[in-house]
């Protein structure tokens, strides 16, 4: 393993966004940055869940992805004639998106920049870090942590029972390997646009489900409003300057799970139908008996089911994986208080992703949110900040837009 100016850990797209910002700034860091990932490839943890619960479409906008002009996927799609949405705000196609970061990472050589290991340990040394990985170790001038270090939220009563047949978390679902579900009763759990992909899988595959949900289904475009991805209200929570404030503004801004308007239309046909049942309430108690019949109480009402789904997100927190824990000295509920430049203390290790909420707000897990931490984290890096009017976009990326 050979050492690095950066290292990266992870190879989603918030790492992607990172490393094509840093590119773009300083193209000679090329050499110098090194990516670990289990996977060994970019972006699979990102197409694995896409996959696994047959998402045919994004939740954001065209133009939010890795590349550093906004205006590139829209290019990309029309000079490909590839298709799109059609839906509001003109989120891109999965594979669409896939295709333009696939060209984004062949356009840069990114590939030879990947590590297939997982990070177990960072040590903090004079010039930097030793970073240990599963397949050896090497020295790092400087860390971005791009792990989306998380956990697997669950309702309590069904803790005990998560991960067996009949009661799983929509992270260990994988609708591709359901052939049919006829003559059985999933009971899906969430409010949230995964819940809606998983309705829907189970329908296709002729199952009659229950969604069960805390509070009535929430209609919204983006799971968060829009007003966070600009100064409407991101200028109120930078002039909040305590941690825990602006923790409280992050949960309160989430505010639990929503689904865009063409899903709640799809499921209320549904219902319509006769196909779907919806359940506004708390899940009780969980029961597995010795057949494996699932038997759940939702405020009061018994539900008999044979598989029970979580859509319940997970709870991103930087304990969730050791080799950052021990890294981080100031934080609210699991969340890292960063610096300006999302930087951890006054060493050179960096996060994006959703552990850096606390300093971007309530999009930071997003790609937007990707994209505001690149910039943040290239201008630390490199000294240039490509926000820059001046910037111009060169001709070289153009021909990622272009057929052939
Ligand atoms: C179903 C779903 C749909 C979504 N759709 C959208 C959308 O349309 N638009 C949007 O803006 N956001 C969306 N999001 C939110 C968010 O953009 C995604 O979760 C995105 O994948 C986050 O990117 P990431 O790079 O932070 O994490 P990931 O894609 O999870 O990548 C992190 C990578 O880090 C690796 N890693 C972790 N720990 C280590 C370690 N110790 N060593 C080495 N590697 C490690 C992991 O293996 C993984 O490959 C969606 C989320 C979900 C769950």
């Amino acid at each position: 393993m050979r050492d690095a100016e950066v290292c990266v850990v992870g190879a989603g797209p918030h790492a992607l966004t990172v490393v094509s910002h840093l590119l773009t700034a300083r193209p000679s860091l090329k050499d110098g940055i090194v990516v670990v990932d289990p996977s060994g490839q970019w972006l699979s943890t990102w197409r694995e869940q896409f996959g696994r619960l047959e998402i045919g479409v994004l939740r954001s906008p065209m133009v939010h992805h890795p590349d550093v002009w906004p205006g590139s996927l829209a290019r990309f799609t029309s000079d490909h004639a590839l298709k799109r949405s059609h839906l509001p705000y003109d989120p891109p196609l999965t594979s669409v998106f896939d295709s333009f970061c696939s060209a984004l990472v062949d356009q840069l050589q990114l590939d030879s920049m990947l590590c297939a290991a997982s990070v177990g340990e960072i040590q903090t040394e004079r010039h930097g870090y030793r970073v240990t990985t599963s397949s050896g170790s090497f020295q790092a001038r400087q860390v971005v942590w791009a792990g989306n270090t998380a956990r697997p939220i669950a309702p309590e009563p069904l803790t005990k029972s998560l991960g067996t047949d009949s009661i799983k978390h929509s992270s260990t679902i994988d609708l591709r390997n359901i052939p049919s579900l006829d003559g059985e009763h999933i009971v899906v759990v969430g409010g949230g646009l995964s819940a809606g992909h998983l309705i829907l899988g189970a329908l296709k595959r002729s199952a009659q489900v229950t969604l069960v949900t805390r509070r009535p289904i929430v209609e919204r475009n983006f799971d968060v409003e829009p007003g966070w991805l600009g100064p409407r209200f991101l200028e109120g929570f930078e002039r909040q300057r305590n941690p825990e404030r602006r923790f409280q503004m992050v949960l309160s801004a989430r505010g639990g799970g929503s689904m865009p308007g063409w899903m709640c239309q799809r499921l209320e046909s549904e219902i319509d139908a006769g196909h779907l049942a919806h359940v506004v309430g708390s899940i009780e108690s969980g029961n597995i008996s010795g057949t494996g019949a699932l038997e759940l109480c939702v405020s009061g009402q018994l539900l008999e089911a044979d598989r029970c789904w979580l859509a319940t997100g997970t709870r991103p927190h930087f304990c969730a994986d050791a080799a950052l824990a021990h890294h981080v000295n100031r934080q609210v509920d699991g969340i890292p208080v960063l610096r300006q430049d999302l930087r951890l203390g006054r060493r050179s290790m960096y996060l994006t992703g959703r552990l850096a909420a606390i300093e971007l707000g309530p999009a930071a897990g997003n790609l937007w949110g990707a994209r505001v931490a690149a910039l943040r984290i290239t201008r630390a890096l490199t000294g240039f900040d490509l926000r820059d009017d001046a910037l111009e976009e060169p001709r070289s990326r153009i021909l990622i837009g272009q057929k052939g």
